[in-house]
């Protein structure tokens, strides 16, 4: 579905799934193919993420692929008016306005791929995502395996007790659960019990 040539008009593609699903992965194996055929490719993430490296997307299985860190989405539109192809990765630690951007974009004839976490790690949508998803073209959700179970997960397990949403980390805090094994701790939530459910 997604060897589909530029045809001059653009689209949006999301790639979303839980932590260690393969979403870079899959965004970089996007990306290297567009510039086997020759477009014009340009990678950004967000500043806030600097796990692995400050100038590359990297994903789990050490894929890597020159990006340039962002501080807002609004600097994306700038930087990428000579591209073809505009890859976002980590796009939840963008705000809403990520989704504007990736609109113009594709409005101006761009092949927008966009991967990020759809869920946070109490199970809610996580924004932009869920924005994206409605406005996007294409889809691909990437499932992980539960580390308890075995099973297709798609949710991302905290291992800490820490009421932030966002908490850059990796394995050392994070694990890919299924629906089942997913466990939301009491005191991680200023709603309270009921989310235990
Ligand atoms: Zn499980």
């Amino acid at each position: 579905m997604l060897s589909i040539a530029p045809t001059g008009s653009g689209w949006i593609e999301v790639i979303c799934g839980s932590m260690f699903s393969g979403k870079t992965e899959e965004l970089i194996r996007r990306l290297k193919r567009a510039e086997i055929a020759r477009l014009r490719v340009i990678t950004f993430k967000p500043k806030i993420d600097t796990r692995f490296s400050l100038d590359q997307i990297v994903s789990h299985n050490e894929q890597k692929k020159s990006s340039i860190p962002v501080g807002s989405a609004k600097e994306i539109l700038a930087l990428a008016k000579n591209a073809d192809v505009v890859g976002i990765d980590e796009a939840q630690f963008f705000d809403n306005a990520l989704v504007d951007v990736c609109q113009e974009l594709a409005n101006h004839g761009k092949r927008v791929i966009v991967a990020g976490l759809d869920q946070d790690y109490r199970g809610k949508p996580f924004e932009p995502i869920p924005q994206l998803l409605a406005v996007a073209e294409y889809i691909t959700k990437t499932l992980a395996i539960c580390v308890k179970c075995g099973a297709p997960a798609n949710r991302t397990q905290r291992l800490i007790q820490d009421p932030n949403r966002v908490v850059v980390g990796s394995s050392e805090l994070y694990e890919a659960r299924c629906r089942h094994c997913h466990e939301i701790y009491n005191n991680s939530t200023p709603e309270g019990d009921n989310n235990n459910l």
